[in-house]
């Protein structure tokens, strides 16, 4: 995965908009922490000035000045950490929304492709998993206002002998340059460290997830987990030895190098305050402050490691976050379907190199049932994703009502769609929410009624106001596979769209509940244009046509009895070798 340029600078663009309170509480921070570092270093000199000039009354009132200061200074101190705390939680949520809102608007091929699902992945464990928001913003607001601290006391110590500041100058490229080789050596192993951590997060929620228990379980999944999580853990402890050694040693250069910077500057201090007869106050000044200048490169230095460890775990988000979602929309308004047609339709999908649909051409009417048959892979359900545009046609066109379908407008052309997924999901919400959250109630019952659902709803104990699922809600339901599909299909009818799919729809029902759909099909869509993909192919028969799919390429698009006709037919095969195989189990 390439690292975005300008991490920092986009991440806090985003955040920013995301949620702006935290950076006025961040800067509050930011000036309390400067102020007192400052105030530390002004202290003692005040007090001593003060002792020099014999007038321990004013030196007392000092004093006491100074404490309230302090205490002052200290609550504000606690106050900041507080709100930035509490605006930390809030400011993840912000995150957390602006996150699933990108991943909502997406263009959908980005989300069929491994490149960015793994991307997607990332930027999820980034931010929540690995604190990286928090450290990117806490190690960013320490290095800030230690940099804050330096200008204030570079202006303190300069007063006093110009000299110093060139010492501590020296002190500070040196500095650099063994943060640069630390950083140089951090960013490597973090790189390393990255993928480890990823696999090692992947593993870990496997085996948290509720929905892979049974797997888990009856394949023994546990003992092939323990072993990578072992090897993970090895791997990891070996690269943090490697790197905690090299840390070390960068750390104790760099203590070597404050010890002899801090000797030069007493000596420097002490022998002009000596020679030119200063007060003690302008040496205790000059040495607090060094001290604290050292102090406050100390600090940007440790906040470096954990900045850069961040950045790496906000780049994925920042990747994503860049990708547009400005889609091409049409003008046209879709009012009601009266043809669909396919003309000379190809299609391959993004990144790959040969064509799943190659010179598709049909038509089918209004109110006309349409079965798409073909072996898989033939391309059946590409098609629904072109029709529903999920992707766009390689060359060729779709046309609705003698018009290209990206002409209309995409929101009122959704809404004449309905489909149903081999891959439906149905929300944690109330059954009623799930098939439509302002149905009227006695839409709501014929509906259930007529896909044969009815029954096992009221007979739960909050009948259409049962939550899905019981991961988020005491009393929450799990229906069976049919059941979830049943209610997949109440919610494409209740749609009231113009065009009905239905995609393998009926896989997960037993023969008699299918059996049962499918004589009530012709009811349930009444006049409505409906398009089938079905695996048994028995379905087709209650169809006005047939689309028969042969690699991508249209075989034939016939009434069943026509395609009965010709023995040789893919059509003829595949129905033949079914109905023996409903004739031997029966
Ligand atoms: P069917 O519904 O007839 O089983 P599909 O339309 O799902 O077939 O798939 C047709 C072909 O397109 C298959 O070879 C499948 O592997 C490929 N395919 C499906 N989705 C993608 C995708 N997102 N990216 C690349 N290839 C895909």
């Amino acid at each position: 995965m390439e690292k975005p340029k300008h991490v920092l600078l986009k991440f806090l663009k985003i955040s920013f908009k995301a949620y702006k309170p935290y950076f006025f509480v961040l800067f509050f921070q930011i000036l309390i922490n400067s102020l007192m570092t400052l105030f530390g270093a002004y202290t003692l000199s005040l007090l001593i000035s003060q002792m020099e000039k014999g007038v321990y009354r004013n030196a007392i009132f000092t004093g006491l000045f100074l404490v309230g200061v302090e205490v002052i200074l200290s609550l504000l101190n606690h106050l900041s950490i507080r709100l930035v705390v509490v605006h930390q939680i809030k400011m993840s949520e912000a995150i957390d929304q602006v996150l699933s809102k990108k991943i909502m608007e997406l263009p959908f091929q980005y989300l069929e492709d491994p490149y960015y699902l793994e991307l997607k992945k990332n930027a999820e464990m980034g931010v929540n998993n690995m604190g990286a928001l928090y450290s990117l913003m806490a190690s960013g607001a320490k290095i800030l206002s230690s940099i804050v601290s330096i200008i204030g006391l570079v202006s303190i110590i300069i007063t006093f002998d110009w000299m110093l500041v060139i010492v501590l100058g020296v002190g500070i490229l040196l500095n650099i340059l063994i943060v640069y080789f630390m950083m140089k050596s951090q960013v490597k192993f973090y790189k390393e460290l990255l993928p480890i951590n990823f696999k090692y997060g992947y593993y870990l929620n496997t085996l948290m997830s509720p929905t892979q228990c049974k797997d888990f379980r009856l394949y023994n999944i546990g003992v092939l987990l323990e072993k990578n999580l072992n090897s993970f853990s090895k791997e990891l402890a070996h690269n943090f030895r490697k790197s905690n050694l090299k840390m070390r040693l960068y750390d104790s250069l760099m203590s070597t190098l404050r010890y002899i910077q801090m000797a030069i500057i007493y000596s420097m201090v002490g022998i002009r305050t000596i020679t030119k007869h200063l007060p003690i106050s302008s040496f205790s000044l000059t040495i607090s402050s060094a001290l604290s200048f050292s102090d406050c490169i100390t600090n940007i230095i440790q906040s470096s490691g954990d900045y850069i460890r961040a950045i790496e775990y906000i780049s994925p988000l920042v990747e994503l976050m860049g990708i547009s979602t400005q889609e091409e929309d049409g003008k046209e308004i879709l009012e009601s379907l009266d043809t669909i047609s396919f003309d000379h339709v190809y299609f391959k999908y993004p990144k790959t190199e040969s064509y799943v649909l190659e010179d598709v051409s049909f038509e089918i009417k209004k109110g006309e049932k349409i079965s798409i048959v073909g072996l898989n892979g033939a391309g059946k359900t590409t098609i629904v994703k072109l029709i529903c545009r999920l992707y766009s046609v390689t060359q060729g066109e779709i046309r609705i009502n003698g018009i290209p379908i990206q002409r209309y407008q995409k929101d009122h052309y959704i809404k004449t769609i309905s489909a149903v997924f081999q891959d439906y999901k149905l929300f944690s919400y109330s059954i009623k929410e799930n098939i439509h959250p302002e149905i009227e109630e006695s839409a709501l019952n014929s509906i259930c009624e007529e896909v044969g659902i009815k029954e096992s709803i009221e007979a739960l104990p909050k009948k259409y106001d049962s939550v899905l699922s019981k991961n988020y809600e005491e009393g929450g339901v799990d229906l069976s596979g049919g059941q979830k599909q049943k209610i997949a299909i109440a919610r494409a009818l209740a749609k009231q769209a113009d065009l009905l799919i239905l995609d393998e729809p009926t896989s997960a029902l037993d023969p008699l509940a299918e059996a049962e759909i499918y004589e009530n099909f012709n009811k349930m869509v009444l006049h409505k244009t409906a398009i089938y993909i079905s695996h048994r192919m028995s379905s087709s028969i209650f169809c006005d046509k047939i689309l028969v799919l042969d690699n991508g390429k249209v075989s034939h698009f016939d009434t069943h009895e026509n395609l009965m006709k010709d023995k040789s037919s893919l059509y003829y095969k595949l129905f033949t070798s079914q109905a023996k195989n409903y004739e031997l189990n029966a």
